[in-house]
């Protein structure tokens, strides 16, 4: 048979430049020994997941410790699946994260020398690769129909056979060449397949840069490479594109690891040397005492958006997912601590070989603790791109006088004392502790221990005495005096001694006020807390706050 003219007859397109063509279009990268090319190649769902994270950070981790390049390719030959906007939202999510792509799609790059970055601007690169097949007696057309395919498959279910199309179920493998050109003619459709060269009886062994030696038995199925539109299947399409692209390894979910002996059928009878392969384990929780995987319909901490819709800091999710990635990353951290987690020498090697636990109370640790370490000013940054895209009406207002905000962060962070705030894991429990600092948002429970009498008089002594330039030491000294005047000992020693003859102690008093300013019987340092509010805010409310 004249394999030229098949191929030509099957895939038309002249002006398909040959593959030798983009060979020398897209050639071997410029980059020293040892860096990684790599890739996150999401379909445009709209979706973006936990796992996509996992895989970018490992990806990111992988090209940016070695001086390679990670970039964004689109595999969107599924327009069913498409969603406007999904490629802004994965940079967007991404980036969010700290995750920068160095080219790809939608990357503003001088580097983007590899693209089209979409598989749909792709086509005449499939096509030219789909032809050279067909004419090396690599590839065919199939026209079997759906119902054809069905009864091969009931067949085989019956005799207990592997399913698919392969050996003697490939029917149209050795279709004559008048048979061909008459269904041609006749315009019936057809898929391209590959004419598989292996067999089930062969066993080969494979290095996964993850998961180690594997062996698996070679791929004998014809699959589809083009579909009956000439669109590519995702075994074809990400065998050329990782190649033209020329990435080095290629991270995906272990859900490809099955397809893996296809895959390096296709490299192989393409000619091209494939990447080094790193399947990832799946991302786990614990359910119920079992462990199982992270489910988009039951687990809603599987979505990007949730870690960004809850406020968990950045930077500490992708610490905790540090750990998860590598298990030596905490005990580095502990070693350096404060370096920047882009210091640790990230290990491909080193991820787990099985099922990867992730656990949300750990991130929520993570979490305080990285938020317990940042600056005022960090943390206004934070909690600000939090309120402006999910905080209510209130807290957007609020946050417009950066400074005022500023001050009660660095007294509700601990700033500067002696030790640091470490139970706020998300945005919005951070925002909530503000809440008392704005008359509109301040909601006191007045929950006084002492009678009318007694709480007026420490109100309106105190508002008597209160000036709001008194330090600290003033501030507390007038205290005790109003205390000892509504009856309460003066000092908790007094009280100690003798507690019959009073009311209560100092700090008995300084509740009544506290609850008074702040609406509560707990709150950091009150002095502190009524220099922020100012003289006639505070005084205001010790006024309202009588009974
Ligand atoms: N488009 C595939 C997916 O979203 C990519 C797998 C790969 O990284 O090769 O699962």
């Amino acid at each position: 048979m004249d394999l030229k003219k098949l191929a030509n007859a099957l895939i038309p397109g002249d002006g398909l430049l040959p593959p030798e063509k983009y060979e020398e279009l897209f050639p071997a990268r410029n980059l020293e020994k040892g860096a990684e090319v790599t890739r996150l190649a999401p379909s445009p769902t709209g979706f973006i997941h936990l796992g996509n994270l996992y895989s970018a950070l490992a990806d990111e981790r992988c090209a940016h410790t070695t001086g390679g390049v990670f970039y964004l390719r689109i595999e969107d030959t599924d327009e069913k699946r498409k969603v406007d906007g999904a490629v802004e939202s994965v940079i967007r999510s991404l980036k969010y994260f700290g995750i920068k792509f160095d080219e790809g799609a939608e990357i503003d790059s001088p580097l983007n020398k590899y693209g089209p970055y979409y598989q749909r601007r792709r086509a005449d690169i499939y096509h030219a690769y789909a032809k050279k097949l067909i004419e090396e007696g690599y590839a065919y057309p199939c026209f079997c129909t759906a119902e054809e395919l069905d009864a091969i498959r009931e067949t085989q279910t019956e005799n207990k056979q592997t399913t698919g199309y392969y050996g003697a179920y490939a029917k149209c493998r050795n279709l004559s060449e008048e048979q061909i050109y008459k269904n041609l003619a006749d315009k019936i459709p057809f898929v391209i397949r590959l004419k598989s060269q292996g067999s089930i009886e062969n066993k080969f062994t494979f290095r996964d840069s993850i998961k180690g030696d594997i062996t698996v038995t070679e791929n004998d199925q014809d699959v589809v490479i083009l579909k009956s539109d000439g669109i590519p299947t995702y075994h074809f399409a990400h065998a050329v594109d990782d190649h033209l692209m020329r990435t080095t390894l290629v991270i995906r979910g272990e859900e490809w690891l099955s397809s893996l002996p296809v895959h390096l059928e296709l490299h192989k009878v393409l000619g091209f040397k494939p990447p080094r392969y790193a399947h990832t384990s799946s991302l786990m929780k614990m359910d119920g005492g079992n462990k199982r995987k992270l489910s988009k319909r039951k687990d809603p901490e599987l979505s990007l958006d949730y870690y960004r819709e809850a406020g968990y800091y950045p930077e500490a999710v992708i610490k905790y997912l540090m750990t998860v990635l590598n298990s030596n990353f905490e005990e580095w951290e502990l070693k350096n601590p404060g370096a920047d987690y882009r210091e640790f020498k990230f290990r491909i090697d080193k991820m787990g070989k099985s099922g990867a636990l992730f656990d949300l109370d750990k991130l929520n640790d993570v979490s305080k603790t990285e938020i317990s370490k940042i600056s005022e000013y960090d943390c206004y940054d934070f909690l600000n791109g939090w309120v402006n895209e999910f905080g209510t009406a209130a807290d957007k207002e609020h946050f417009k006088d950066k400074e005022y905000i500023i001050s009660i962060l660095r007294l509700i962070m601990g700033v500067g004392g002696k030790k640091r705030r470490k139970d706020i894991a998300r945005a919005e429990q951070g925002i909530r502790l503000m809440d008392y600092f704005f008359d509109d948002t301040f909601t006191p429970d007045r929950n006084y221990r002492f009678d009318k009498d007694t709480v007026n008089c420490v109100l309106d002594g105190f508002a008597a005495a209160y000036d709001p330039v008194d330090d600290n030491q003033t501030w507390f000294n007038k205290l005790k005096a109003v205390a000892a005047s509504a009856g309460f000992a003066a000092e908790t020693s007094e009280y100690k001694k003798n507690p019959e003859a009073f009311k209560g102690s100092v700090s008995d008093a300084a509740e009544i006020l506290r609850i008074a300013v702040t609406g509560s019987a707990n709150s950091p340092d009150l002095c502190t807390i009524m220099g922020i509010l100012g003289g006639q805010r505070s005084v205001a409310r010790l006024a309202n706050a009588k009974l």
